[in-house]
């Protein structure tokens, strides 16, 4: 590693792998590492907690906007607190998932956690981080476009549909059986189609490198990230 802060953005649809990779990126540096799905599924677990109708436009930015949350950006051990609960595994809950998008597509709540999640880059931009790096491994749908177009670094990360549903009905339902596939399209299929209509991550900005994780396995895709790091940044684990 280099003195200089680093910040990489990666993008991409549900069960493209973003997560796990962003993670294993984040360690291979010593960077920190913001999952920015993680909290519109806080924002959402946050809204039904507090019995807001999801469909409630203005009583949703209004929740958000107060949203007590607090995000714990060690790769090795991410966290998601809010109001002092943690709340790690109730976000990842069917309920949350299919409810999510209702909050993703509520603008006013976009414009929030953007703000909030622009902060958190900025701090860990200037933050000695975890093992010695500085900086952050950031990951979401609107993070190579809007949160942090000038990232040095900028991925989208893609996987046919099918590998992306085969990877989400082994995670959820430990198989990916026909009945497994069938159950998990709405997770996967559904949502990406709500969540599209506000931000585009079916396809790579200007300047935003595309890396297809179909083929490839986890540490295969950690690596071709690792590959894009280096060729733009000369930064190596
Ligand atoms: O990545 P994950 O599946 O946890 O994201 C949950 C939801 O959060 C997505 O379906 C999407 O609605 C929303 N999201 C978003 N913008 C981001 C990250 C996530 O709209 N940057």
């Amino acid at each position: 590693m280099n003195g200089e802060p680093l910040v990489i953005a990666i993008d991409g649809p549900s069960g493209s792998g973003k997560s796990s990779v962003a993670r294993g990126v984040a360690r291979a540096l010593g960077l920190a590492y913001l999952d920015t799905g993680a909290m519109y599924r806080a924002a959402t677990w946050w809204c039904r907690e507090r019995g807001v109708p999801l469909d409630d436009e203005v009583a949703v930015a209004r929740e958000v906007a107060a949203l007590p949350l607090v995000m714990g950006l060690d790769p090795a051990a991410p966290t998601v607190t809010v109001a002092g609960i943690d709340v790690g595994e109730a976000i990842r809950s069917t309920e949350v998932s299919q409810a999510v998008s209702a909050v993703a597509t509520n603008l006013d709540a976009r414009a929030e956690l953007g703000a909030r999640q622009r902060e958190l880059i900025d701090t860990e931009r200037t933050a000695t981080s975890f093992s010695g790096g500085r900086g952050v491994v950031a990951e979401g749908r609107d993070i190579t476009t809007v949160v942090a177009p000038d990232a040095p670094v900028r991925v989208l990360l893609t996987a046919s549909a099918q590998a992306r549903l085969a990877r989400r009905a082994l995670e959820v339902h430990g198989t990916d059986s026909a009945a497994a596939l069938q159950a998990t399209r709405d997770q996967v299929l559904r949502r990406d189609a709500d969540d599209s209509t506000v931000v585009e991550f079916h396809q790579a900005a200007p300047g935003v490198v595309t890396v297809d994780s179909t083929d490839l396995d986890l540490d295969g895709t950690v690596a071709a990230v690792l590959e894009v790091v280096a060729d733009l940044t000369g930064v190596r684990p």
